[in-house]
């Protein structure tokens, strides 16, 4: 049975057109978390909940868990680790977890990480700020954020808030809402100054990817241009995730999930 989108549960938007990259938010993770590092990291790690990216152009992206309607980490775990709260938040219990990493594979989006490097690790991801939630605050990152890049409210709020955004400034905005439909729905929504082919037809198509890239060459770790790989070859890498989502996807013809990019 599929989990569909509860409007009144808490929901963020992210505005790329408004981001200024300014990692406002990241530190802000950080510090609310009482993690280590500098906010500027570009990759998602167990202290590291949300990383702004620099796509180019003055635009960023920001990467955070998406606490996805109806979760794939949370059909994948096995003993009930992962929870999608009535407000909201996806959220994870270490005292349940087995260590199986299936969270890890399931998600369509690369969020969970692990804590290689302790002697009993345990799973980490974005928490949605869920206590500060429960006491009706914003997320930390919202309450950082200066230019409004990022914002919060209710779900069905951010949903009017993004279309407003879109209908008042058609030529600057990609007319999709990133995550209205994506995965059955998330609880982030992503607005994209321009077309983005993962929100084509309002389903994605493309990989996971730590560096989300719309068509045309895109640079690999070593800096090198190359072209973007085929649906083949991503279906070989990348098969289908599991659990209630990866069927969603599978029966969509969707490959697997990524972020839309510009
Ligand atoms: S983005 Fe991944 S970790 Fe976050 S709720 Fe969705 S499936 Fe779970
Ligand atoms: S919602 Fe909270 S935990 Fe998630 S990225 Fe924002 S500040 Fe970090
Ligand atoms: S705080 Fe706001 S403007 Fe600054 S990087 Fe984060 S989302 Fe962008």
């Amino acid at each position: 049975m599929a989990f569909l989108p509860n409007p009144k549960s808490r929901a963020l938007l992210f505005d790329v057109t408004r981001c200024v990259g300014c990692h406002e938010c990241a530190k802000a993770c950080k510090a609310s978390h009482s993690f280590p590092g500098t906010g500027e990291e570009t990759e998602l790690d167990a202290t590291t909940y949300t990383v702004v990216l620099d796509k180019g152009d003055d635009r960023y992206l920001r990467r955070m868990c998406m606490h996805c309607a109806d979760p794939s980490c949370v059909s994948a775990c096995p003993v009930g680790a992962f929870t999608k709260t009535e407000l909201g938040p996806v959220v994870y219990d270490a005292g349940k977890c087995m260590g199986c990493r299936y969270c890890m594979i399931a998600c369509p989006f690369n969020v969970p990480r692990y804590e290689w490097s302790k002697p009993i690790p345990v799973v980490r991801k974005c928490d949605g700020c869920i206590e500060r939630q429960r006491e009706g605050k914003p997320t930390a990152c919202t309450e950082a954020c200066p230019a409004e890049a990022t914002v919060g409210g209710t779900r069905e709020e951010m949903l009017a808030e993004a279309k407003k955004r879109i209908a008042e400034n058609p030529g600057t905005y990609h007319p999709v809402v990133y995550g209205e439909n994506e995965v059955g729905g998330t609880n982030v929504f992503v607005l994209s100054p321009v077309r983005s082919s993962s929100s084509d037809e309002g389903r994605p198509r493309q990989r996971p990817d730590a560096e989300p890239h719309l068509g045309g060459p895109v640079e690999d770790p070593q800096g090198r241009r190359r072209r973007r790989r085929g649906p083949l070859r991503d279906l070989l890498d990348h098969p289908p995730a599991r659990g209630r989502g990866g069927r969603r996807a599978r029966r969509e013809g969707v490959t697997s999930m990524r972020l839309p990019s510009f």
